[in-house]
């Protein structure tokens, strides 16, 4: 069989979250809007209570008030980001990561995202 049976685990859940909020975290502006600030705000008190394992959720919860998100840039949200994750894979006895290779892990091909700009250069060459 090619497609994966439900139900997803709880690792499958969380790489898939981490993944795109690492990419969210990666192209998010170097000056961002007073909204864009509080988009990403708001995204991770959202996810505090919507995020599907409840243990996880509640321990989140803990961890953002702890730790206020800081998203006063693209470098400042990314590490922040990276910190928080940490605090997570700390308390699951994952290995933490070091913060410094974060945009290297996170990079975003041009290929890979930018392929609607590629079309459109194509088109009207
Ligand atoms: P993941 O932790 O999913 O990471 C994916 C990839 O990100 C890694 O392979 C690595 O390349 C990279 N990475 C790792 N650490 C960092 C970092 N600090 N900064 C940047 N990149 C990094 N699971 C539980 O069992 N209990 C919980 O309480 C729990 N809480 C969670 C809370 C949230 C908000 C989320 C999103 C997930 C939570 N999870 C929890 C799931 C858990 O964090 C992992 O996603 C899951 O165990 C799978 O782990 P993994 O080894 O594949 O790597």
């Amino acid at each position: 069989k090619d497609a994966k049976e439900a139900p997803l685990t709880k690792e499958e859940v969380g790489r898939a979250t981490w993944m795109l909020l690492h990419t969210i975290a990666a192209q998010f502006p170097d000056e961002p809007t007073r909204q864009q600030k509080r988009d990403a705000k708001e995204l991770m008190h959202i996810i505090s209570r919507l995020y599907p394992c409840k243990e996880c959720a509640d321990h989140f919860k803990e961890v953002l008030k702890a730790n206020p998100v800081q998203a006063g840039s693209q470098a400042e949200f990314s590490q922040w980001l990276c910190y928080v994750h940490n605090v997570v894979n700390r308390s699951i006895g994952k290995p933490i990561f070091p913060c410094q290779r974060v945009a290297a892990r996170w990079a975003v091909g041009d290929q890979e995202m930018k392929r609607p700009s590629v079309l459109i250069f194509l088109i009207s060459a």
